[in-house]
């Protein structure tokens, strides 16, 4: 009968919902295990000068080699990290992990600056500016260095502590950067509040540059905005030729994505360093 189909597929609801609770639970007690038994892994995505072809510097990503599940992709953790408060702990990690490792190749001549995601939640977390100086002092990294990579969504709340917060951060030296720029909520007014140095076009807006008259305004619009503003741009998801040579022809400063390399480990990229245009990339320190 109808009534028992609908009871059935109910029950079959229910088991998939117990399900997918029993595996969130599941993931929440190996993600708290995953830092010690050393499953988390700084990965490194290489940022480039659009004109020179140089590697100017890295973005930090994280992955979770999961001893069962194969890699799992931050998309997936990160939000369960931030709603249990783990990202505290896990975020100050991928901070000091990725500033001894950007520091190495910053001694060894390489000459380029090191971009890390924040988390809005670190706020709360324990993150603040003596830690952070801590963290930097113990690398021996200088603030100068280092890019932290927020979202607009953190902007949206205009709380007096959080543009505190951000603003103790840049006092000291290191340079914020929104990140995914354009698919947030957008209220530019937020651009003149908080201390920002560089914007990231989220790839949305690139994927379709060359097939896509809107996209290409769009684009041309934040970049406009962008040198208007003195700050610096970044455009994220660069996969083809056709893209880079528009966004050369837009003057965006600075590339990445696919076309140069995908988010490797630092060892991996250590061995393609050479392979990057060395030009200005090389100097003395
Ligand atoms: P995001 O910061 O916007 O990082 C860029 C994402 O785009 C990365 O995904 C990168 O692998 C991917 N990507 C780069 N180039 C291309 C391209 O040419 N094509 C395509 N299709 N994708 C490209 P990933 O590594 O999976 O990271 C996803 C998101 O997870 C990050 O987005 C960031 O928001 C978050 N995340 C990663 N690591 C951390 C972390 O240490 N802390 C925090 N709080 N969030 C993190
Ligand atoms: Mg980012
Ligand atoms: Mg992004
Ligand atoms: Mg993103």
């Amino acid at each position: 009968s109808a009534k028992q189909a609908g009871r059935n597929r109910y029950q079959f609801f229910s088991e998939q919902l117990q399900e997918d609770a029993n595996s969130m639970m599941e993931m929440e007690q190996d993600l708290r295990v995953s830092l010690e038994q050393k499953q988390l892994e700084v990965y490194y995505q290489p940022i480039i000068d659009s004109r020179t072809l140089c590697l100017v510097g890295v973005e930090a990503l994280l992955r979770w080699n999961h001893p069962i599940h194969g890699i799992i992709s931050p998309d997936r953790f990160i939000p369960l990290a931030e709603d249990t408060g783990m990202i505290g702990v896990i975020g100050q990690w991928v901070l000091e992990t990725a500033c001894q490792q950007a520091g190495q190749w910053i001694t060894k001549g390489y000459n380029l600056y090191l971009s890390v995601n924040l988390s809005g939640r670190q706020k709360s977390l324990g993150l603040d500016e003596a830690v952070l100086r801590r963290i930097l002092e113990s690398t021996a990294f200088r603030p100068e260095n280092l890019v932290l990579e927020i979202t607009e969504g953190m902007l949206l709340d205009n709380s007096h502590s959080t543009i505190e917060w951000l603003t103790s951060f840049s006092r000291m030296g290191v340079q914020l950067a929104i990140d995914d720029f354009g698919t947030g909520y957008s209220a530019l007014s937020y651009l003149k509040r908080f201390p920002i140095d560089i914007l990231k076009i989220d790839r949305e807006f690139i994927r379709e540059l060359g097939h896509n008259t809107q996209d290409m305004l769009v684009v041309k619009a934040i970049i406009s905005m962008a040198k208007s503003l003195k700050l610096r741009i970044v455009a994220e998801g660069v996969e083809t030729d056709e893209q880079l040579t528009i966004l050369q022809s837009l003057n965006c400063e600075f590339v990445q994505g696919y076309l140069f390399s995908k988010p490797v480990t630092a060892h991996e990229l250590e061995k393609s360093f050479d392979g990057f245009n060395q030009g200005a990339t090389k100097q003395p320190v």
